[in-house]
């Protein structure tokens, strides 16, 4: 099936299909073939504002942006030239043209990685750990860069994108160390002639198909762990952010990750995909994004019987009990709903609250929502950015609409941004039930649905009354009652009087349909191993 964001783009010569390369004053892009003559210099430059235009002249600078895929430790085109427009959230401003790339380029990538995989999981773990050393090096000495490229293409504010370089790298930096600990065992024998082994050794090739949300750390929490245990990736970046992911893989080289054992391609993410699936080379998926998509990877991976682990949408409920200390619980949930504009699988999508706490609640958090600086992620103090796109926009309108039609009341926002594009105001709505499609679906966007209830039982019951288990957040100050309820949650992850849980040192996924596998962690690394049972025999 044709992309149909791809568009023919070979008249243009390969330095202008970098624009950001055009808005720097050094070096200057080579003069435009004839091909290419006439309007594409000025009118790129046209496209990008002066705030851009002083990131993209620090960027170019750095030396790692490509507009290309990473096939086999080269940087490539499309094989038939075509190219996909990657904007500025903010703005809607052309950023760059990366290649739409498809079946024949990703087959390529897994022979690339499958030659590498050969020689990179016979390196020492002590080899592998120091090169993945020197990677997280790279990325924390460009953390400021790199957050800027966050920010450009993705649109969160810079401070949190710098905090996801941080968090991000911190996967690389973790894995280099578990690198050294894939220990195995020795099994006391039955029999006295025979010796028993379990070894760990790496899957072989890995897909990693990742989104648009966190343009670096969902692809080093995948990447890292992987070739800390000898495996080689085929990355598939969203195709909305796909320049974070290709700067972080230029550093990969730099660091001395031999070509090869990390691959880029994006494109039509459906041929990509099919070409993962359908390779036997390819040994594991690892994934995250809709649970839509992860179903089908999953069904898609049954053909080859592939190791998967699915990182899917989540439909987190924000516990506030009556003996919460006020203050911890707003603290919390703001954190947890607004990060990234609500666009994280973690964050709080039902913000549950016990009835005698619920309106001194509703007043303190809506008052600390309209506090909130909403902008472009490169203004100052601004807190919340621009969604990812119009549809995004669309989704957050219809759920509201539904929620209104049904009885909720807005207590502040509800409605678009008078800046514009895809800025959505922070919002609360108050009388939301557990029925609303605004409780049964991810609301992916800066929305705080606020439900009342009762009883402890009756917020445990509307809190696991979903299909999805990925994170869970309760707030009180009686110990006992943190327990009980953290058991009852049928959650992977639960935070108490916490707010943000995610780091790379703790298992992070879900139950029910909110995926499989863990990432992060000592449990992480299991993803990517298989275990093999040795059996001496004959020794006595
Ligand atoms: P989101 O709505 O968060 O973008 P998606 O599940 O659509 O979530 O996308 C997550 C990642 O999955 C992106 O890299 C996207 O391009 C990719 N993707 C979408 N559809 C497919 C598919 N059929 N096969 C493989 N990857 C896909």
């Amino acid at each position: 099936m044709a992309c149909f964001r791809c568009v023919f783009s070979t008249r243009f010569p390969q330095s202008h299909r970098l624009f950001l390369h055009l808005a720097s004053p050094l070096p200057r892009a080579p003069a435009p073939t004839a091909a290419a003559a006439a309007p594409q210099p000025p009118f790129f430059i046209r496209q990008i504002n002066m705030q851009a235009q002083n990131v993209a002249a620090r960027l170019s600078s750095s030396g790692f942006l490509h507009a290309q895929g990473l096939v086999g430790g080269k940087w490539t085109d499309a094989y038939d030239g075509k190219t996909i427009e990657v904007r500025n959230p903010a703005t809607g401003e052309v950023i760059a043209n990366v290649p739409c790339m498809g079946r024949n380029e990703t087959n390529d990538a897994i022979t690339s990685a499958y030659d590498a995989f050969n020689s990179w999981k016979k390196l020492t773990a002590a080899d592998r750990s120091k090169r993945l050393r020197k990677w997280y090096d790279l990325l924390m000495a460009h953390k400021e860069e790199l957050g800027q490229l966050i920010t450009l293409e993705q649109g969160k504010p810079l401070k949190e994108a710098i905090g996801e370089v941080g968090y991000g790298a911190g996967f690389i930096e973790f894995s280099a160390e578990e690198a050294k600990r894939v220990y195995g065992d020795i099994i006391p024998s039955p029999l006295p002639d025979r010796r028993l082994f379990v070894l760990k050794q790496p899957v072989g090739v890995v897909g990693a198909i990742t989104p648009w949300n966190f343009p670096l750390a969902m692809i080093t929490r995948k990447v890292g762990p992987a070739l800390a245990c000898g495996c080689t990736v085929v990355i598939k970046p969203s195709e909305l952010t796909p320049l974070t992911a290709l700067a972080a893989a230029e550093l990969s080289l730099q660091a001395g990750i031999p070509p090869g054992v990390v691959n880029v391609v994006m494109g039509n993410a459906s041929e990509i995909g099919e070409a993962l699936l359908s390779s036997p080379k390819v040994r594991k998926i690892t994934f995250t994004g809709s649970t839509a998509v992860g179903k089908k990877l999953m069904a898609g991976s049954a053909g080859t019987v592939k190791k998967v682990s699915l990182e899917l949408g989540g439909n987190a409920p924000c516990i506030v009990f009556d003996d919460a200390d006020l203050e911890v619980a707003l603290k919390g949930t703001l954190a947890t709903k607004f990060r990234n504009s609500g666009q994280t699988c973690v964050c709080a999508n039902r913000i549950l609250v016990q009835e005698g706490i619920y309106d001194k609640f509703a007043d303190a958090f809506s008052t600390a929502v309209q506090n909130m600086k909403v902008g472009n992620g490169f203004g100052e103090d601004v807190v919340q950015g621009p969604l990812i796109n119009e549809a995004a926009v669309q989704k957050v309108e219809s759920l509201i609409k539904d929620a209104i039609s049904k009885g909720a009341k807005v207590i502040l926002g509800g409605k678009r941004h008078s800046l514009g594009m895809t800025f959505y105001e922070p919002t609360v709505i108050s009388d939301v039930k557990n029925e609303m499609l605004i409780s049964r679906e991810e609301v992916f966007g800066p929305v705080a649905p606020l439900l009342k209830f009762k009883t402890e039982e009756e917020a445990i019951h509307m809190a696991n009354d979903t299909n999805a288990g990925l994170a869970a957040y309760l707030f009180t100050t009686n110990v006992q009652r943190s327990w009980r309820v953290s058991e009852a949650l049928e959650y992977g992850i639960v935070g108490v009087n916490e707010g943000i849980v995610s780091t790379e040192v703790a298992p992070f996924g879900g139950v029910k349909q909110s995926g499989v596998g863990r990432e992060g962690s000592k449990y992480g690394m299991d993803e990517y191993l298989e275990i093999k049972y040795v059996c001496l025999g004959n020794l006595s």
